[in-house]
């Protein structure tokens, strides 16, 4: 495969992989009610992962679309991802921010992936989207990081008030 094949290619995937972002973070946000500024951070990740989609879209679209439709690439993430997204009982909180930690890292690695590959093509305007969303997959990869223990310890402490309640 030509060079600019393959950056339409991994394009591609980065576009299935938020699109499957969105399907997470939009079902965490609406499982995660007591726990408001996690939820605040998710809602805002949400908007920009619907804006990093679309910015993507229109890079595909300027390298040309020769093939398949756009749509045929979501597939092939989902099953990586259900890992991450699927049911979670009890410490759900716990497990999704992990999970969430998780997808940021991997979308931070496919990003710096993607900004290499526009340059060796170059093509500097996919160059500047992807170093644009790097930046936002790096700040929310940061929040999770630095909130983890604190999403933790609240969880402990509402399991704790809910078996006292029992008693
Ligand atoms: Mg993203
Ligand atoms: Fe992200």
């Amino acid at each position: 495969m030509s060079p600019e094949n393959e950056l339409m290619s991994w394009l591609r995937d980065a576009h299935a992989m938020e699109m499957q972002a969105i399907q997470i973070l939009d079902n965490q946000a609406r499982r995660i009610e007591s726990y408001p500024d996690l939820r605040r951070r998710i809602l805002e990740h949400l908007e920009e992962t619907r804006a990093q989609a679309d910015q993507l879209e229109r890079c595909i679209e300027r390298l040309g679309t020769t093939t398949s439709p756009l749509k045929d690439s979501a597939a092939a993430f989902i099953g990586t991802m259900q890992a991450l997204s699927g049911l979670f009982v009890g410490d759900e909180v716990v497990k999704g921010a992990l999970a969430s930690y998780t997808f940021e890292h991997l979308e931070i690695a496919s990003y710096r992936s993607l900004i290499a590959a526009a340059e060796e093509v170059g093509d500097r305007e996919t160059a500047r989207v992807c170093s644009d969303i790097l930046r936002q997959e790096e700040a929310m990869a940061g929040w999770l990081e630095r909130h983890l223990p604190e999403v933790t310890r609240e969880y402990l402490r509402r399991e704790r008030a809910g078996e006292s309640a029992k008693r």
